[in-house]
């Protein structure tokens, strides 16, 4: 079977960044999961679907046309939903609120993972999530879990969204991981939880660098 390297954990945690350069380092493909989340959430958000509607919002994860597509010259992976190039919309705290929100929706989890899986392709695949590990990649023979502390996970996601121009106070985006995190933690599907036999790395004050090196580790010994 094609090798899946699945790294899971919370927000801010590191994983959009790690999971792209070890697919770049090891030339694999790479599924933003969280991408997928917040596209739904985002068209749900959008067709002005109340997000509690468990039938509506899972029609609407069936409906919602979800394409990932690399600019030629490089540059961000461009996040185009229903044909809107939403990219920036979905980055937002907002966005990253009401994917949480769809995303404890049993049937909404499991109308997205075929999707999901689809990805999975030679030479192999860098997986990024909550569950990649635990549920839509369960048979992944490379598993890592990355944590930081709240307090550095708000800083490195006010950092994010301050580049991108998009307004926002760090104490109010602490208080609104924090709300996200305990919800994506205690739900009932797919909590969020270190797969077994995943190697936990805690990313508090190391640098990039150093993570990245520890996550290839795990695929090149
Ligand atoms: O990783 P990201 O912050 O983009 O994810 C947004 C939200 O999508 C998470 O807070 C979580 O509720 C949900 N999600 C999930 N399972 C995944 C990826 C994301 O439930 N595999």
């Amino acid at each position: 079977p094609v090798p899946v390297l699945a790294i899971d954990g919370p927000s801010g945690s590191g994983k959009g960044t790690i999971s792209r350069a070890v697919a770049e380092a090891l030339g694999w493909h790479l599924l933003d999961s969280g991408a997928i989340y917040r596209a739904v959430g985002y068209a749900a958000s959008m067709a002005g679907i109340d997000l509690s509607d468990a039938q509506a919002v899972t029609r609407c994860t069936e409906t919602t046309r979800i394409v990932f597509r690399d600019p030629k010259d490089g540059g961000e992976t461009r996040v185009v939903v229903n044909g809107h190039d939403a990219t920036d919309e979905i980055r937002t705290e907002t966005c990253g609120a009401a994917a949480s929100a769809i995303a404890a929706i049993p049937a909404v989890r499991a109308a997205l993972l075929d999707k999901q899986r689809s990805f999975r392709r030679p030479p192999g695949l860098v997986a990024d999530g909550r569950d990649m590990g635990t549920i839509v990649f369960a048979d992944a023979p490379y598993k890592v879990f990355l944590t930081a502390s709240a307090d550095e996970r708000a800083r490195r996601r006010y950092k994010q969204l301050k580049e991108k121009g998009l307004a926002v106070t760090l104490s109010t985006l602490l208080r609104e991981i924090e709300a996200r995190d305990e919800r994506d933690a205690t739900r009932k599907v797919a909590p969020l939880r270190p797969a077994t036999g995943a190697l936990i790395i805690d990313t508090t004050g190391i640098p990039v660098d150093a993570v990245i090196a520890q996550v290839l580790a795990v695929v090149q010994p």
